[in-house]
């Protein structure tokens, strides 16, 4: 048995659910479910191929977004875990966020606090000085956080002194040497804005996709799906590492997640967040029934199926909808945790994050190997152009 195999005991065994493995099958856990032979044998195959460096057709990735008994979901996972193993190793990538523009946000995001269009308690103030984002870099490292991302409210960045004033911000966490620097600032509408924000030392922007291009009129009317993949483009161009993912559990079909998540795989996002909805009380989600939990795990564990390399990064949601069962995110092929507070929600204590990880025997100090892992056999790229490694 391999250490991480042992993790992955060790953490069910303290849920108390071991019981239930052995009495289902060997295959599952919290499982009465009988497992159906012939899906254990398609997961199985289909999880080899990954294994091996090949990758899944559409319809073989939302086979497994579909699948509904609870001993083939576990049984997924532990393929995922299996796959996280072996293109992530141990490693596991920590980012933080700091808010530097708060709230009264032009755009109609359904599912967002900051949004003007909704009434909610979120808080309203105008791009923050140098002390609170160097005080966040400070933090981070004193975490082993790997990078601080500058998230601003608004629909996008345009040339102009607000963009010398966001460079500068980008530059003195660059400077200051504690943790990379990145930023997730809207859409941008040029190659000029996406090249100075690599001049200033940007490593890294986030820029989520959310959902399916089918879905996403359901969620945002003020700006469109194009826009932000536009965005990317230029940010690509100019060097910019991608992160992009999305949000579950606003009413998108399994189809959506599994479109989004190939439309990431031909983006080539090199950190892709999966948030589960946290539903704001006077935003259009605020009813929004909650996803079960075996169905975020499943959901991540897909995402790991059809993105092997890509640091998959759990973020916003996690606390209020996984509860006990966070640590299990990594089980699921999790390779990446957004840690401190979100940008209007409350997160649970770093401290308690590191020591899930040291329970898990897994190393947050994944700035060691930098995205070496995703690029040393070009397989972003090569992804991008449908070829196999
Ligand atoms: S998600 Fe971003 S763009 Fe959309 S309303 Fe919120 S802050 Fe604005």
């Amino acid at each position: 048995m391999c250490l991480s195999d042992t993790a992955w005991a060790k953490k069910t065994q303290e849920l108390g659910i071991l019981a239930h493995i052995a009495q289902a099958t060997k295959l599952s856990t919290m499982s009465s479910d009988q497992v159906d032979a012939a899906n254990h044998g398609r997961i199985a195959a289909l999880g080899q191929r990954v294994l091996g460096g090949g990758h899944l057709t559409r319809e073989e990735a939302l086979w497994l977004f579909d699948l509904e008994s609870s001993a083939d979901i576990f049984d997924l996972i532990a393929w995922a875990n299996r796959i996280r193993e072996r293109f992530k190793g141990k490693k596991i990538h920590l980012c933080s966020i700091v808010n530097a523009k708060a709230g009264a946000c032009s755009e109609n995001c359904s599912f967002c606090a900051q949004s003007a269009a909704y009434q909610t308690d979120s808080p309203r103030y105008g791009f923050v000085d140098p002390e609170p984002v160097l005080e966040a870099a400070d933090e981070a490292q004193r975490n082993g956080v790997t990078a601080v991302g500058l998230v601003a409210a608004w629909k996008g960045l345009k040339e102009g002194s607000m963009l010398d004033e966001v460079c500068e911000r980008i530059r003195e966490v660059a400077q200051s040497g504690k943790t990379r620097a990145d930023a997730s600032l809207g859409i941008i509408k040029s190659q000029t804005i996406a090249n100075r924000l690599k001049e200033a030392g940007l490593e890294c922007y986030g820029h989520n996709l959310e959902s399916s291009r089918r879905f996403f009129p359901q969620h945002c009317t003020t700006h469109t799906y194009e826009d932000r993949v536009e965005t990317i483009g230029y940010l690509k161009k100019a060097g910019i590492k991608i992160c992009s993912g999305g949000i579950i559990g606003m009413g998108e079909t399994r189809e959506d997640r599994c479109d989004l998540a190939f439309a990431l795989k031909e983006l080539g996002a090199n950190v892709v967040p999966i948030n589960i909805l946290n539903p704001i009380k006077g935003t259009p989600f605020e009813n929004n029934a909650p996803l079960p939990p075996l169905e975020i795990l499943k959901t991540i564990a897909c995402f790991r199926f059809v993105l092997p390399r890509q640091e998959i990064m759990i973020a916003g949601g996690r606390t209020v909808n996984l509860r006990d069962m966070q640590s299990m995110v990594f089980a699921a092929g999790a390779s990446a945790l957004m840690v401190g507070n979100y940008l209007t929600t409350l997160n649970q204590p770093v401290e308690k994050d590191l020591q899930m990880l040291k329970d898990l025997g897994l190393d947050p100090n994944w700035d060691k190997h930098g995205f070496s892992d995703q690029e040393e056999c070009g397989c972003v790229q090569a992804e991008v152009a449908g070829a196999a490694c």
